[in-house]
């Protein structure tokens, strides 16, 4: 059996994750929460198996950006880490991009189009979906 590893940090390394499966979405996400949150236009994410993630150094802040979600982040350095939603309770979605690895993990399609900026263009082929892709 081939055992997976796929390792990431926040930006100063003061925490560290491990997820031990792969992930099983890979999206980048355009709504209104997500870019405040990030300060960012637009959030790539990896949705992992809650029970194969770990953080294996330090423990990140947490900020419950809505009332079924909570986020965390470095509080040393800011960088977005994980969210999680209850209505989702068994997965966890983790920001591609803090990734040791980001080149590795594509995204498959684009979410939220509604919350978009109008100056926000993709040059790619990805599925767009306006709200979630379900
Ligand atoms: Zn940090
Ligand atoms: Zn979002």
């Amino acid at each position: 059996m081939i055992s997976t590893s796929i390792e990431g940090s926040c930006a100063c390394g003061a925490i560290r994750y491990r997820a031990v499966s792969k992930p099983t979405g890979s999206m980048i996400c355009h709504c209104r929460s997500c870019r405040r949150s990030a300060g960012s236009p637009v959030v790539a994410w990896l949705t992992f198996s809650k029970e194969a993630f770990r953080f294996i150094r330090g423990q990140p802040a947490v900020f419950q950006s809505s009332a079924s979600v909570s986020r965390t982040f470095c509080a040393s350095c800011g960088t977005q880490l994980t969210y999680e939603n209850t209505a989702r309770a068994l997965e966890i979605d983790v920001t591609t991009c803090s990734l040791h690895d980001p080149e590795g993990y594509p995204p498959n399609y684009h979410a939220w189009l509604q919350d978009d900026l109008s100056w926000v263009r993709f040059g790619d082929h990805l599925k767009r979906f306006a709200e979630s892709e379900l």
